[in-house]
């Protein structure tokens, strides 16, 4: 698709905050998270208030010859040919201390979020992603998962997420919560592709002003043996209040390549504080893991905790990127063993994947799936009976080639689509986390009860399909340009 001389222009007086790539502010607004995803787009439009808003989406909308996406952070791998319409014109907070709840502008990313609760909120935080650079819009969609989650569920789940302002493709703006359940209801996990989300009311906790947060680097030979703990670890009562990251070394973790064998990053987070971090009743077992070596201990805020992954944030449009996160309902004794085994396999076909590739446990509680009255309360039906979340990321320099001469991605997305059985057999049931989809996903598995009333609903908002990326519904299928 192209769009014309002529509707650039009627597009420019509808909002003048018109961007081309001539321009440096350009990346900011249209740079996707993966260099394989950007789809070079000519514009990127940003309107400031919503009448501008309503007037650029019902243009966008109804002019069907222009190819266009809603982008915030691009870290869901979102581009067009034609036009971005970047949420970056919708950046305030305010916090209302008499229900505890903040209206947030649907262009804020995680991180910006923090900041502003700092400044305008002390001592509370929102259900929100575990990366900074993640959209405060494009991660509930897809779901969401927090550090926060432990206890109060996913990001999207309703009492967490309260309410959304959506500009649909008709140029109509409402609360959805109050004015439209259903429309809610899908935009909780269903992909997004309803219209645009301008503002999101959401629940604000009071949250411990001292979380502890440690790295603890473990050595490859140890492996074996801090699977048997992890496993030991699952089968001890449920704590809200204790999450753990397992992943390998490397360039995920800011350091060198580790080669195919690497070793292990242990990221206890414990919301009771160090003392409690350190007891047996915490993580005491981490410290224990024979050559296991502390590289970071200590106090933060939420905002701190957030913060501690942006060493990933470099990999923006300076990669080739892919994730995919089966959810896995236990953990077992060999289960690290072989998601290394995953992770050398993917390796020693492409040995570019060591810059930048992870394989990664997120270690749930029960809450983080099960905080809703079941799986029909929200369009994304929560791992039904599913805990943890395995997290496979594979990168490489861009126009690499596998070690065999063949294309990069082909090779990611087999790999990827074999990883929930490799890595956890019998414990993976066909399960994905939302957020990152590709073309051989099975949206009928992904929604499961709730995929036919998902597709009715968006007949009903979107007849005409216009907003296509990643989750296309209509189709019923997953287009190329989403997650990365
Ligand atoms: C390295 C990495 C780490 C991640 N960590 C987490 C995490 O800790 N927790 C978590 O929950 N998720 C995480 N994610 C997944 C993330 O939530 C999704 O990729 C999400 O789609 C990103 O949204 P975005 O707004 O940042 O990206 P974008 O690419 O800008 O947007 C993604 C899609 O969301 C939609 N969208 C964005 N904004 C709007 C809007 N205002 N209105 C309507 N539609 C909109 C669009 O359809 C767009 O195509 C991670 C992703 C990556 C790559």
């Amino acid at each position: 698709m192209t769009i014309t001389n002529e509707e650039v222009e009627e597009l420019r007086q509808l909002c003048p905050n018109l961007y081309s790539p001539d321009d440096a502010a350009f990346p900011d607004k249209a740079a996707p998270w993966s260099v394989w995803a950007d789809r070079n787009p000519q514009y990127a439009v940003e309107p400031h208030d919503i009448a501008t808003m309503q007037a650029v989406v019902k243009y966008l909308y109804s002019h069907k010859s222009i190819d266009f996406c809603v982008r915030n952070t691009g870290t869901g791998g979102s581009s067009a040919t034609d036009v971005v319409l970047s949420m970056h014109g919708f950046k305030e907070l305010h916090f209302d201390p008499k229900d505890e709840s903040v209206i947030a502008g649907g262009g804020l990313a995680w991180g910006e979020l923090d900041q502003l609760m700092d400044q305008k909120a002390n001592g509370y935080g929102c259900v929100g992603a575990r990366c900074t650079w993640v959209g405060v819009t494009g991660g509930p969609l897809v779901g969401g998962l927090s550090w926060l989650s432990h206890e109060y569920g996913m990001i999207s789940d309703p009492q967490n997420w309260l309410d959304a302002e959506i500009v649909t493709g008709d140029g109509r703006v409402r609360w959805a919560a109050k004015e439209d359940p259903d429309l809610m209801w899908s935009l909780r996990g269903g992909g997004g592709n309803f219209g645009v989300v301008t503002r999101l009311k959401l629940k604000a906790y009071q949250i411990p002003a001292k979380i502890f947060c440690g790295v603890i680097l473990v050595p490859y030979s140890s492996l074996q043996e801090t699977s048997r703990a992890i496993a030991a670890f699952n089968k001890r009562p449920s704590d809200p209040k204790m999450a753990m990251h397992i992943m390998n070394q490397g360039t995920g973790a800011g350091q060198e390549d580790q080669g195919s064998k690497p070793g292990i990053v242990l990221m206890p987070i414990d919301f009771r504080g160090e003392a409690h971090a350190r007891s047996e009743e915490g993580f005491g077992w981490a410290w224990k893991v024979t050559g296991a070596r502390e590289f970071v201990a200590m106090e933060t805020t939420l905002t701190g905790v957030n913060a501690l992954n942006d060493t990933f944030k470099s990999y923006q449009g300076t990669n080739e990127f892919w994730l995919a996160a089966p959810l896995v309902s236990d953990i077992d004794d060999d289960m690290l063993v072989r998601m290394w085994k995953w992770y050398e396999d993917s390796y020693n076909l492409h040995p570019g994947f060591g810059k930048g590739s992870v394989v990664l446990l997120e270690f749930m509680q029960e809450a983080a799936f099960n905080s809703t009255s079941g799986p029909e309360a929200t369009a994304f039906p929560h791992g039904r009976g599913q805990r943890h979340v395995l997290q496979t990321q594979l990168g490489c320099p861009p126009k690499s080639k596998t070690k065999a001469g063949g294309d990069s991605r082909e090779l990611a997305m087999s790999r990827m689509s074999q990883a929930g059985k490799e890595m956890a057999g019998d414990a993976y049931l066909g399960e994905w986390h939302a957020g990152f989809l590709h073309e051989w996903s099975d949206l009928k598995e992904v929604y499961g009860p709730n995929y036919e009333k998902l597709k009715a609903l968006k007949r009903r908002y979107d007849p005409e399909n216009r907003f296509n990326k990643g989750v296309d519904l209509t189709e019923g299928r997953v287009t190329e340009g989403m997650t990365v």
